[in-house]
């Protein structure tokens, strides 16, 4: 797929909404939500040495609406939506309820670090139809999507503030989603977050992502997909059970070094593992996944390997995985589960 065609339009709140694809225009009398003002600040922790985002305006979020009242759907003449659009392949939009907002405040508070709030949250809308999940997603739109995740990121990494672009999804109550329609999320943050942050300096001597991908190929057992230059395994130190890393066999650091075909064979493989997970168990799997790629500090970062990791947070069937005391207390997650067993059930899924 060529880049595809993106049409931006600024809301009246001075947001942006991009339409990806084809859409037909907005019914008359389209009436654009506008974001609730709000404190947005970014506060550090001194103890883990880590930014927490402080956005207290959050509250007045929609709570899993009805089909009726979606703010993700095309707009109706009676029912105006975040999209000024009647229908559309694929939407991007920053979010009124945003974790990152540069304000240009600059608040204080005596023995606290703060930072004014900077940074971009977007959401992306897979697709106009309010039924399915990514892992139904028709060959087409799943195509568009991984397009829209690469214009994203090319956007996005261009701005002067952003540091690294965190595209990702919620699914699934349990994980807090307040939202039915097909989406996802992108966080570009003006710092690069621990997580990736940690796993590229693992990788300092040399990528760490090729290694563990050459381990787990010669070893085999834990391997789910091995094929168009993609590798998926259930990770021998798994923190959570069916947790699958989707590593692209290329060392290669994000979305755009990818050709065109080799984001096309990412999409497919990924929508693999969310299928896979809702077989497991018969209902669909709560997850969250996380595309880890390279920073856009504008320094080089030659270890970064582009890599997408899924978390289900289901252990079996009607039970969820918590983040209980030895996890969130002392950084420490339990497993009960072997991954050389996940990726065996697994692998029958797919
Ligand atoms: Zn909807
Ligand atoms: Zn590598
Ligand atoms: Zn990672």
């Amino acid at each position: 797929m060529a880049r595809p065609a993106r049409t931006t339009i600024q809301q009246p709140d001075g947001r942006h909404v991009y339409l990806y694809g084809d859409h037909t225009p907005a019914p008359a009398g389209y009436q654009a939500p506008s974001i609730q003002p709000g404190a947005y600040q970014r506060r550090w922790n001194p103890l883990r040495r880590e930014w927490v985002l402080v956005a207290a305006a959050r509250q007045g979020r929609t709570f899993l609406p009805d089909r009726s009242q979606c703010p993700v759907c095309g707009s109706t003449p009676g029912h105006s939506t975040e999209i000024p659009a009647a229908r559309f392949d694929a939407a991007v939009f920053e979010n009124r309820f945003p974790g990152m907002l540069a304000t240009g405040d600059r608040p204080r508070e005596p023995g606290v670090r703060i930072e004014p709030s900077s940074g971009v949250c977007e959401v992306v809308v897979y697709t106009d139809e309010h039924e399915g999940s990514f892992g139904t997603l028709a060959p087409q739109r799943l195509d568009l999507l991984v397009e829209v995740w690469t214009d994203r990121y090319r956007a996005l990494a261009s701005r002067e503030d952003v540091q690294y672009v965190f595209i990702f999804e919620n699914r699934g109550e349990a994980v807090g989603v307040t939202l039915h329609h097909p989406h996802g999320q992108i966080y570009a943050y003006p710092f690069i977050p621990p997580v990736p942050d940690i796993e590229l300096r693992a990788g300092s001597r040399g990528c760490l992502q090729c290694r563990l991908l050459a381990d787990e190929l010669a070893d085999g057992r834990r391997v789910l997909i091995g094929e168009r230059g993609l590798v998926a395994y259930v990770p021998g130190y798994a923190r959570w059970p069916y947790e699958v890393h989707l590593v692209v066999r290329a060392h290669l650091g994000a979305l755009p070094d990818l050709p065109a075909a080799g984001r096309r064979a990412l999409g497919s493989a990924m929508q693999r593992v969310a299928r896979a997970y809702d077989s497991l168990f018969g209902v669909p799997m709560p997850y969250m996944m996380a595309l880890h790629q390279r920073p856009t500090d504008g320094r080089d970062h030659p270890q970064a390997h582009l890599h997408a990791e899924f978390y289900p947070i289901m252990r079996d069937q009607g039970k969820l995985k918590y983040l209980a005391g030895s996890e969130s207390g002392a950084g420490v997650f339990i497993n009960d589960t072997l991954a050389e067993e996940s990726a065996a059930r697994l692998r029958q899924r797919m």
